[in-house]
């Protein structure tokens, strides 16, 4: 049974998976109808082609236009704490024991210009309230939005900063390729500073460097992607040797066509090499997915074997920004 490719004595937890991009078509819709905000199309099907990768997208910006649309309708602060207790709500439903929640304030600001502080602190509200409710654990993620550009990534440190206390880790995301990491090395260091865990989208939409970089100077302990690793064999040794977590999500991957099918990815590779690989949704409600998808379906057909993917499940409670403590804790609640 492909179902048993999910081990139910280990914490099934998903590390990298977007706030904006687990936006409910039903929230979209409702919010853009409560404050009058317009949309090209108003009934549920019509509008899925616009903020789901129904096709495979071109390259990464086409796959985050679609994300852009569900963004503009976060008309306030309740906007933003209604999807992040509903993304915490799913994540349960899902049958996740421990989720890290990603989240760009000033990306969620932006369209309604609202204060990216307060979006902090709205989404660390929405989360803790559904925490509270449901059956799971959950940390946060904040993400400088490289595409903005350096001055206005200091901005949404700022934010951020401003609500440390609930912010697990930082994260860079957005134009990789125009945006290098090394532009932004001074603001991991005050991160770091801050007793944040360091995770950084890389080799997604730029080469092996963008990676070698976002471990050597930002002081990343996991990377997102790390798609072209496959292109430098010192960097997946090290990547190994180092224990790097490495934050695979098969689907996003294949609808941003970094590769043609889940057959062309390396995570098999990266797996069969002893590099510390972890299967996540990245944008779930934009892929159309689930994380078991992602076990049943996705992993098996990029040639995983069972025994690697209940060792990638593993991966994912060894590399999880919690405390020894925390860990241990998970981890006794299924055994
Ligand atoms: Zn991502």
């Amino acid at each position: 049974m492909a179902q048993s490719n999910i081990d139910p004595s280990l914490p099934l937890v998903d590390l990298h998976r977007h706030l904006e991009g687990s936006m409910r078509l039903e929230t979209i819709l409702e919010l853009a109808q409560d404050h009058g905000i317009p949309l090209p199309a108003v009934e549920p099907e019509a509008l899925r082609p616009y903020v789901q990768a129904v096709i495979p997208q071109p390259g990464l910006m086409a796959f985050i236009e679609k994300i852009d649309l569900s963004v503009s309708v976060l008309a306030d602060l309740d906007a933003c704490r209604r999807i992040a207790y509903e993304c915490i709500e799913d994540a349960a439903a899902e049958g996740l024991d421990y989720i890290e929640v990603r989240f760009s304030p000033r990306y969620m600001a932006g369209p309604n210009r609202l204060n990216a502080a307060d979006v902090v602190a709205a989404v660390a509200d929405g989360t803790e309230a559904a925490v509270r409710e449901f059956d799971i654990r959950a940390n946060l993620i904040g993400i400088l939005s490289r595409t903005y550009g350096i001055e206005a990534c200091w901005e949404e440190f700022d934010a951020l900063a401003a609500h440390h206390s609930h912010i697990t880790a930082m994260d860079i995301a957005g134009d990789e390729a125009a945006w290098p990491a090394e532009l932004f090395t001074e603001h991991f260091r005050r991160g770091r500073d801050l007793g944040w865990h360091i995770t950084a989208h890389a080799g997604e939409a730029a080469g092996p460097k963008s990676i070698w970089i976002a471990l050597q100077q930002l002081g990343a302990t996991r990377i997102g992607h790390g798609l072209r690793a496959i292109e430098d064999p010192a960097l997946m040794d090290l990547i190994a040797e180092e224990g790097i977590g490495v934050e695979v999500s098969l689907t996003s991957n294949v609808q941003i066509s970094a590769v043609a099918e889940y057959a062309d990815h390396p995570i098999a590779t990266y797996a069969a090499r002893g590099m510390k690989v972890t299967l996540n949704t990245d944008d779930p409600a934009v892929s159309g997915i689930t994380l078991p998808h992602g076990y049943r379906v996705a992993a098996p057909a990029a040639g995983l074997t069972r025994e690697q993917i209940r060792r990638i499940q593993r991966n994912g409670l060894d590399v999880a920004f919690l405390s020894d403590e925390e860990r241990a804790a998970l981890r006794a609640e299924k055994s």
